[in-house]
């Protein structure tokens, strides 16, 4: 294809956290580019923040729905639309955009409740166009070289997993001050029922099933609110069940006082494991039962094909959150391009779509279940 991808950006509005994230990382690599949004609810602040990113003021919408009328009846509209609003609205969103002909990367959880999942399950079938899903952490090069070895049995079969995400910024009742992504992330009717357990729990249980391939097959799990007052879950610790007879522990924090966006995940086979860092990505432990640990770097050139196919500068030049996301912004680009010229919708398989987003539901939903009834629950 001759010319870049056009996006169009729900959410994103000033003082957004992650829309900004997504127009860096979908324009990183040169394949798109943003020409388009409803970044606010408010016409104002919809165009405050299409003039900040430099598009047509025209094309700087009051509402999804006018971007999604407006760009379809354009020669030059829209390829594409990003979700980065608060997850109540991924699945009108999403459905709007699949039902006009408009590709979707929506930004994670896929939906606000596991039904609604599933109904977009549907209509992402239906309209055979392709849908990625930012689980940012599956694009770092050495998550996909701790999957490589996972899926070559180099550590022999899986015995355990420990999945931990920590963060300590919602300690103090952050919602009753303002603070607008800690405003809607605790109230059950923007964010869905599940708080801490939605909101990074499903990256942890998508990094889980990701590397290792195996699924989560049931789960024991004690959601709790720790600060006085709040809506949702800010804590959780959760024992997992998987394929094949591994176990595991799953334990996700948002008042973690101290932690910033601790994601570390540890895979023990019965030859050897691996440790990795969200905070210190560009290194990978891998530690062996009959041999030295190992200390495997990004950009390695003995790193594993899926690895290296990730990777964009030589060692010692640290890539991070943002590198990391463009690789999905990417495998999308490609798939979308693909699509244009076949009509046939087969994304790359390292990208997470529909099916990673209805398993982040599932998980959601069980894990909340789960925690009522005190006993362990099936998949
Ligand atoms: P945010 O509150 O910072 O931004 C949300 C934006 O959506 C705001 O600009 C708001 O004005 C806009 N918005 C609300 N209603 C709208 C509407 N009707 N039309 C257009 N825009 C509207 O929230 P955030 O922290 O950026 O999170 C947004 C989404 O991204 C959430 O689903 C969250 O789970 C996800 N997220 C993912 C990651 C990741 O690592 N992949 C990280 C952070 C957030």
């Amino acid at each position: 294809m001759s010319r870049r991808l056009r996006m169009g950006m729900v959410g994103g509005g000033p003082g957004a956290f992650i829309g900004p994230v997504h127009k860096m990382a979908a324009e990183l690599d040169g394949k798109i580019q943003l020409v388009a949004g409803a970044f606010s609810q408010s016409a104002e602040r919809s165009r405050a923040a299409g003039l900040s990113f430099g598009i047509d003021p025209s094309r700087a919408y009051a509402s999804y729905q006018a971007m999604i009328d407006a760009e379809t009846k354009r020669e030059d509209g829209i390829d594409f639309v990003v979700i980065a609003t608060p997850n109540h609205l991924h699945l009108p969103v999403a459905e709007a955009a699949l039902s006009a002909g408009i590709a979707v990367m929506s930004d994670k959880p896929a939906t606000a409740t596991y039904d609604e999942a599933l109904k977009l399950e549907a209509v992402v079938a239906s309209a055979g166009l392709p849908y990625g899903l930012t689980h940012t952490y599956a694009g770092y090069s050495l998550v996909r070289e701790a999957r490589s070895l996972c899926a070559a049995e180099a550590l022999g079969p899986i015995r355990k997993v420990a999945v931990e995400y920590l963060q300590g910024w919602l300690s103090r009742p952050l919602e009753t001050t303002g603070q607008k992504q800690a405003a809607w992330r605790s109230d059950p009717a923007l964010n869905g029922p599940g708080g801490c357990i939605g909101d990074i729990g499903t990256h942890a249980f998508h990094l889980v099933e990701y590397v290792t391939g195996l699924k989560v097959t049931s789960m024991n799990a004690a959601l709790r609110t720790v600060v006085p007052g709040r809506k949702l879950d800010d804590d959780c610790n959760a024992l997992l069940r998987l394929e094949g007879g591994a176990s595991g522990t799953l334990m996700c924090s948002q008042v973690a006082a101290g932690e910033r966006n601790g994601l570390r995940l540890r895979v023990y086979g019965e030859k050897g494991s691996i440790e990795w860092h969200q905070e210190d990505p560009n290194r990978l432990s891998v530690k062996w039962l009959d041999g030295p640990e190992e200390t495997r770097h990004a950009a390695g050139g003995y790193l594993s094909p899926d690895a290296l196919a990730v990777t964009r500068l030589p060692g010692g030049h640290p890539e991070g959150y943002i590198e990391a996301f463009a690789v999905l912004y990417r495998e999308f680009a490609d798939g979308l391009i693909a699509w244009r010229k076949d009509n046939a919708c087969v994304l790359p398989a390292m990208l997470p779509g529909i099916q990673a987003g209805v398993r982040g539901m599932r998980f959601i939903e069980r894990a909340i279940e789960s925690s009522r009834i005190e006993a362990w629950v099936e998949f």
